[in-house]
């Protein structure tokens, strides 16, 4: 977890190989579904275009057919999910059907300026249409409202590892390895 342009997908990448699991990143199915022209990405991309959520039932399927997958059975990291309280109670109920549990809710910690700066930089490389100041604003907003709070609801069941996420990628990295280091690896 963390706001937007916190790093999460990169540091989610090096995390998964760690581990030897596969990322789950609700945005990159998204983006990929918007880029194929599905029905899911046509259905999903005038949310994305505006910084908003994409709504709980289509990205609790999504998640819910993805995670069925034969590689997501050893178990998995997800990225960007669950991002509201509704999107929680689904995923202990699928989780729940498939035998898995949830071992660490990593949260990283960032400078809200930084993230403003790395946010507008992306959308330089790597021209997101999602990556505009007022809509980088607005899902800075969305997430304070709508995700920021479960954190408090992870915290409750022991599971948050607060990783600074500020500095060098692989600064980064290490610490998220040294605070999962109780967790078993492949
Ligand atoms: P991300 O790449 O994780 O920042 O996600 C990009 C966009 O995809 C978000 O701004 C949302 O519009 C949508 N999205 C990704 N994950 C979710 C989620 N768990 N719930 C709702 N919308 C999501």
């Amino acid at each position: 977890m963390g706001p937007p342009g916190a790093g999460k997908g990169t540091q989610a990448k090096f995390i998964a190989e760690h581990f030897g699991i596969p990322a789950i990143s609700t945005g990159d199915i998204f983006r990929a579904n918007v880029s194929q022209g599905t029905p899911l990405g046509v259905e999903a991309q005038r949310y994305m275009d505006a910084g908003e959520y994409v709504p709980d039932e289509v990205t609790n399927l999504m998640v819910r057919n993805r995670i069925d997958e034969p590689d997501a059975e050893p178990g998995f990291l997800l990225d960007g999910y669950p991002r509201t309280l509704a999107q929680v109670e689904e995923l202990d109920g699928m989780i729940k059907f498939t035998g898995h549990a949830l071992d660490a809710v990593v949260v990283l910690t960032v400078d809200q300026d930084e993230i403003v700066q790395r946010l507008l930089q992306r959308a330089q490389v790597e021209g997101r249409a999602d990556d505009t100041e007022d809509v980088i604003r607005r899902r800075q907003e969305v997430y304070t409202d709508q995700t920021a709070p479960l954190i408090e609801v992870y915290r409750d069941r022991g599971l948050i590892h607060e990783v600074d996420g500020m500095g060098e990628v692989s600064e980064v990295t290490q610490r998220i390895f040294a605070a999962l280091d109780d967790l078993p690896q492949s």
